[in-house]
């Protein structure tokens, strides 16, 4: 009767962004993105002139978080509006993604969260993708997944990706930064980044994007 899901944690540029939707749309369940709430959380931040270290504010927008993820083309892609105004580029940048580990730092943020994101659960499945999907969230997850990558490959798929898309970057700047938000997001008091104690651990450096989709689709098989 219950809904199931799988959930998908791991460090930044672990692939798990990719994985999860092409899991998502291989399957026809539901996605969880949970990185784009506090990614989210910290831009309303920015627009009301919260400081990122203003926990009783921060709570507030938290709770009162005006998001819509509306569906577009077949790739499950999303444009992401807040405050009805689109933002789906704007919370993709490295800067918002460093504001979001700042914000989620904040236990009370995290918690005000909490319900939005169980929320997602909606049948025929869900993914969800992120740090604390299968310790937190969602504890009792069919499937949970941990996806890691050296961080070396991790910054090399994210300058290759800049590169691509024709804006400059430098390796030895991104791996600094991955470095610095792993250090963030795994050393935080409240929902560290750690894999659950029933996680299926994938290290991705030397695997394609198809391979892990591969033994992941084998694995969610094996459960159903
Ligand atoms: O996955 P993404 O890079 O979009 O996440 C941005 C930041 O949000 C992470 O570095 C992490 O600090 C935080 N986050 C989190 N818990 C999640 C998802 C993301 O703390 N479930």
């Amino acid at each position: 009767l219950s809904v199931p899901v799988i959930s998908i944690d791991g460090p930044s540029g672990s692939g798990k962004g990719t994985i999860c939707r092409l899991l998502a749309r291989q399957l026809g369940w539901h996605l969880l993105d949970s990185g784009a709430l506090y990614r989210l959380t910290a831009l309303a931040a920015r627009h009301h002139g919260v400081a990122l270290d203003d926990e009783e504010a921060l709570v507030v927008l938290a709770a009162h978080l005006d998001v819509k993820f509306v569906p577009r083309g077949e790739e499950n892609e999303v444009q992401v509006l807040l405050e009805g105004e689109e933002v789906t580029q704007q919370i993709r940048t490295e800067e918002a993604g460093a504001d979001a580990s700042r914000v989620a730092a904040c236990g009370p943020v995290r918690e005000a969260l909490l319900e939005r994101q169980r929320a997602f659960r909606e049948a025929p499945g869900l993914i969800a993708d992120g740090r604390d999907m299968g310790t937190v969230v969602f504890p009792a997850a069919e499937l949970k997944i941990y996806l890691d990558a050296s961080a070396q490959e991790r910054a090399r798929r994210r300058y290759n990706q800049l590169i691509n898309k024709g804006l400059g970057a430098s390796l030895d700047t991104i791996l600094v930064d991955i470095q610095a938000r792993d250090d963030r997001d795994m050393n935080r008091a409240v929902a560290p980044l750690k894999p659950a104690s029933d996680a299926v651990i994938l290290d991705s450096t030397q695997m394609s994007i198809d391979e892990v989709l591969k033994v992941v689709m084998d694995q969610a098989r094996h459960k159903g």
